[in-house]
């Protein structure tokens, strides 16, 4: 790529701060091979899938460490705004070039550096996909779970920031617990390295469990030190549906008393259900009020005794029971789970997709509560999720052309975080703040965490370079950037 003209949001940058000349200063630092100023790749940098719409004034495209440790640290010194981004698949703005600037693409870095079969860890670059990734380890006989469904295109560099999840994290962790190393820069451009590729470590703060999750506002990642494990051998699903909801959230509990450790434990809700069942006619029974997909992995000689045990405890809770063993058949029930988010389509043309994450003992009272804010604002709340975590994915389907409807939607999330500080829970189990977020972030912290997390971002980004207005607000914003950027009810793309 070569600089071609000046995109859209150019001017927004002030070439009077410290260091001065602004945008084109901070080129003249850089080859000219790794950066894009015209509009198209301006565009494809926009947004990701919260829909959130902000042109850059360039694109950065860093091809190893060094070339991200020149961007950063002429970032910091001509007061740059930069936005990592991996795939830009992202559901909280987190990648989105809010504050004009420069997309600083990390997609280049897309090589897996070294797998180390014996000691069970694989060094990738951030742009690795995590699709890939698992296959590549799988191939080997290893596992790497973290497992979210956008892992066909969504990076390990994303997934880190993100501390992403997916259906296998009930059993084996969220990202944050396989990453034993990360290698990056800070705001300044300063290199270092949190973590080493040991499973013990007691040597200091630990700032790699800070950084996990810190959404590309505290440090961009260059190499990833990932824990692997063996590969289970082999799986069964269960698909078993319910009468009644509150039946199936209490069956979380039953399962995980009698020993129970799912791999997956999946839920969908009644209108879930009967959306999949007119969208793609599986043959599901639509007068259900709930399903669970329960998987559970091991060694070939422990499945009879799961199975048995999984059978004990739906054995007349579950009005139908289907499973299946072999990979294609578990596929085709997989599928039930995989045509939710189209088939919600049915209820709006527009989604606020949220994903809250509550103690695992209150899903029964939330899942009311989701469905009493529904029936008061009139509105289609579709609701499925992670159940085996306590993370809900909210889903507010409605029409966007209807003024008074997205009005109602707008008090409906109010209403849906209130619900999961009500019983403890977070506003995000695994999509993060972002921009989507970032109003309500302060309503679900208590005030002294806020103000350190505050501190930390300075510490780590002195000048505020690195994806400036995400996540928290400062004394010092500008109002435009508090509603989180978001004119409109949030909309995303399917989960
Ligand atoms: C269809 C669909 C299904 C999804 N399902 C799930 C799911 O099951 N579970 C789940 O957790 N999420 C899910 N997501 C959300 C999203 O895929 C995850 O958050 C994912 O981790 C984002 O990865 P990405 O590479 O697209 O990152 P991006 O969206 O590009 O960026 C995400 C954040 O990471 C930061 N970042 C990216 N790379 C770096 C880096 N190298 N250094 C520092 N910061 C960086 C960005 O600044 C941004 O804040 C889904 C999204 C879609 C569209």
């Amino acid at each position: 790529m070569t600089p071609t003209r000046a995109g859209p949001g150019a001017n927004d940058l002030s070439p009077s701060s410290p260091g001065g000349g602004g945008l084109s200063a901070f080129f003249a630092e850089l080859d000219p091979a790794i950066v894009a100023v015209d509009r198209v790749q301006a565009a494809l940098h926009a947004f990701d899938a919260t829909n959130e719409f902000h042109f850059p004034a360039a694109v950065v495209r860093p091809r190893n460490g060094d070339e991200i440790r020149m961007v950063v640290a002429a970032a910091a010194v001509h007061r740059v705004p930069l936005f990592p981004r991996g795939a830009g698949t992202g559901f909280s703005g987190g990648s989105v070039p809010s504050a004009g600037g420069v997309v600083l693409d990390l997609l280049a870095l897309n090589r897996i550096l070294d797998l180390d079969e014996q000691e069970m860890t694989v060094l990738v670059e951030p742009g690795v996909i995590t699709g890939y990734l698992q296959q590549y380890v799988e191939r080997r006989g290893l596992y790497y779970p973290p497992d979210p469904a956008s892992l066909k295109t969504c990076t390990i560099g994303g997934n880190v920031a993100e501390n992403a999840g997916g259906p296998h994290c009930l059993k084996y962790g969220v990202t944050r617990d396989y990453v034993l190393a990360l290698s990056g820069f800070t705001g300044t451009g300063a290199p270092f390295t949190a973590g080493k590729g040991i499973l013990k470590n007691r040597a200091g703060y630990d700032l790699r469990h800070l950084l996990i999750g810190s959404e590309g506002t505290l440090a961009v990642f260059s190499s990833i030190l990932l824990r692997l494990i063996p590969k289970p051998e082999t799986r069964i699903l269960f698909a078993a549906f319910f009468n009644d909801l509150d039946a199936a959230t209490e069956m979380v509990g039953t399962l995980l008393r009698r020993g129970l450790m799912p791999s997956s434990l999946e839920f969908m809700d009644d209108r879930t259900l009967a959306a999949v069942e007119q969208h793609a006619r599986l043959g599901l029974p639509i007068d259900a009020q709930a399903l669970l997909l329960i998987e559970v992995d091991g060694r070939a000689d422990e499945m009879p005794r799961l199975r048995g045990l999984v059978e004990d405890c739906l054995v007349g809770v579950a009005r139908e029971v289907r499973y299946a063993t072999t990979a294609a058949a578990q596929d085709s029930l997989w599928e039930i789970r995989r045509r939710a988010s189209p088939a919600m389509r049915a209820y709006g043309n527009r989604k606020a997709n949220e994903d809250i994450s509550v103690p695992r003992r209150h899903v029964p009272a939330v899942m009311r509560g989701l469905k009493a804010i529904a029936h008061k604002h009139a509105l289609n709340i579709i609701n499925f999720g992670h159940i085996g975590d306590g993370n809900i994915h909210v889903n507010i389907m409605f029409n966007g052309d209807d003024s008074k409807e997205c009005a109602r939607v707008k008090l409906a999330i109010v209403e849906v975080f209130a619900l999961a500080n009500r019983f403890g829970g977070a506003i995000s189990g695994e999509h993060g703040i972002g921009l989507a977020k970032k109003p309500y972030l302060a309503g679900n912290l208590d005030p002294v965490s806020y103000e350190l997390m505050r501190r930390i971002k300075r510490v780590f980004d002195p000048h505020g370079i690195l994806n400036p207005g995400k996540m928290l607000i400062f004394p010092e914003d500008s109002p435009d950037t508090l509603s989180g950027g978001a004119k409109h009810p949030r909309e995303g793309a399917d989960a």
